[in-house]
């Protein structure tokens, strides 16, 4: 029996399985496409998402192929610069292609020993009391204990649930293309920058050597999203807005999406759940789709390793739900404000007017930057300190940065005194005794997915909350 089956191979389905496998747990991912895609939908990563790839020691790969913006202006393309001193060590917006992101994530994959079998597809699933059972395409079936659905905004495993899908339908569609132009760049930037000013969905960004990734609004919503547009449809949509289409020509791919606005019932049933795009999605305005999917997947990897590998306390892989569910709530919600702050019509115009004013007061900006850089989340671990449900930034210690002690998606406890243990779950949470100047509290307790758990100094406290997120101790 496998223990847990990823269905799907886009960078949710690739990020669990790296951390499933960390903890040993057998993860196979199923990838229906034969071969992985030439199509760019994200093109960058928010500061926690950076964060996430620092704390499991892929940062370098990262840095070394994305370009480092700043995080001004992304909270609806509004123009206004980061408030100063965000709580990151990385406070700007990796430009790095969906195709390098995913192409980094199998590499680790693989490195870890994951197996990634394509041309592999789910089509069916029935689970019982001790396992889920998955039908494949080619009429063969797979038996493991847990299935997890990382399938996609149209999820099979969703479907096959019967999970409630709420929320808005498609009701634009924009175009969407990888296209040589045979205009002059300077003619190109000055037709798009006047264009943009009353039509923001509209946009054509180098990417060198005559290439562009060039977008426009379609004329009305498809029949079937999955069937690409012509180079001719595109074209048109571009000449209504810009009066020339630039003379595109020879795409590299051309693809479609719209704005409909979904949002999972449940991640959980039984021994299947849901994450990624198959619990959520939105339009890609502020760009935190793939973010959101590699985060759940975070959150989820080592809860359901401590299922698999037996020490899982009650309700710790429910905490998933309830963790991510309402982040993705408000994700969804900041995405639609988004939107409509990006619309010509003169109502959401003077709207963003007013937005863009308010975000004059650093708080506000800071408020708006957090949310989207995803840094600003706190989970609901109850009363307590201010850094309690909250993810740590990188501090440094005198041995080096905490993230880089963090590799092994184990949990580990930071002790400033030297006076605290962890005996009992040593097989589970590492024990670092260190001073950090950037950390004024005695000790953290912190989740293999850097959330503090804990803040004190007694060893009695410590000894209360370990078994909550732990599970019990071992003698
Ligand atoms: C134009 C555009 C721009 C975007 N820009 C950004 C951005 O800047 N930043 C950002 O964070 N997000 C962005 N996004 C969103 C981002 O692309 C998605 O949120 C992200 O790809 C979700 O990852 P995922 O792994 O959950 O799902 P997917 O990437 O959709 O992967 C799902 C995988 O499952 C496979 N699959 C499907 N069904 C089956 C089956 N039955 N059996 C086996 N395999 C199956 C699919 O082939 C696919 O490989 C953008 C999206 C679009 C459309």
């Amino acid at each position: 029996m496998i223990d847990v089956i990823v269905a799907g191979g886009g960078p949710t389905g690739v990020m669990l399985a790296s951390e499933l496998r960390l903890h040993g747990v057998h993860a196979p991912v199923l990838e229906k496409e034969a071969e992985p895609t030439r199509i760019v939908r994200a093109l960058g990563l928010h500061a926690r998402s950076i964060e996430v790839m620092d704390q499991r020691g892929l940062l370098e790969r990262f840095l070394a192929l994305g370009t480092q913006y700043p995080l001004g202006g992304f909270f609806a393309g509004i123009p206004k610069p980061a408030p100063e001193r965000l709580d990151t060590a990385h406070p700007y917006v990796l430009g790095i292609p969906q195709t390098t992101t995913e192409r980094l994530l199998i590499e680790h994959a693989t490195q870890l020993g994951v197996e990634i079998r394509r041309g592999c597809e789910l089509v069916g699933l029935r689970q019982d009391d001790h396992g889920v059972t998955v039908e494949l395409a080619d009429g063969s079936e797979l038996r493991s204990r847990y299935l997890v659905g990382c399938d996609g905004g149209r999820s099979t495993v969703r479907k096959l649930l019967g999970v409630g899908f709420p929320g808005e339908p498609t009701r634009r569609e924009w175009l969407l293309g990888e296209v040589e132009l045979t205009a002059p760049p300077e003619t190109v930037a000055a037709v798009i920058a006047e264009v943009y000013k009353t039509h923001k969905g509209f946009g054509a960004v180098p990417l060198g050597d005559g290439v562009y990734r060039l977008g426009a609004p379609a004329e009305g919503v498809a029949e079937d999203p999955t069937v690409p547009p012509t180079l001719d449809e595109l074209k048109q949509q571009v000449r209504k807005l810009a009066g020339t289409d630039f003379g595109a020509h020879s795409p590299r791919w051309l693809s479609r999406f719209g704005d409909a606005t979904r949002l999972a019932e449940r991640y959980r049933v039984g021994r299947v759940l849901l994450a990624g795009d198959a619990a959520h999605i939105h339009p890609p305005t502020g760009g935190q789709g793939l973010n959101l999917g590699i985060q759940d997947a975070f959150n989820l990897g080592w809860k359901l390793a401590a299922e698999v590998n037996g020490w899982a306390p009650a309700g710790l892989l429910d905490s998933y739900h309830s963790e991510r569910h309402p982040v993705a709530a408000d994700v969804l919600n900041t995405t639609r404000a988004q939107t409509e702050l990006l619309s010509a019509e003169p109502g959401p115009q003077a709207v963003r007017r007013l937005v863009s004013e308010l975000m004059d007061f650093e708080e506000v900006n800071r408020y708006l930057i957090e949310k989207i850089a995803a840094i600003g989340i706190r989970y609901d671990f109850g009363e307590g300190h201010d850094l309690l449900g909250r993810r740590l930034r990188d501090v440094g210690l005198k041995r080096g940065r905490l993230y880089g002690l963090m590799h092994g998606g184990r949990g580990l406890l930071l002790d400033q005194t030297g006076r605290l243990s962890v005996a009992g779950w040593a097989d589970r949470v590492d024990h670092v005794v260190d001073v950090s100047e950037e950390l004024d509290v005695p000790a953290v307790l912190l989740r293999p997915d850097g959330h503090v758990a804990w803040v004190g100094e007694d060893q009695q406290a410590l000894l209360s909350q370990l078994p909550t997120w732990f599970g019990a101790p071992v003698n």
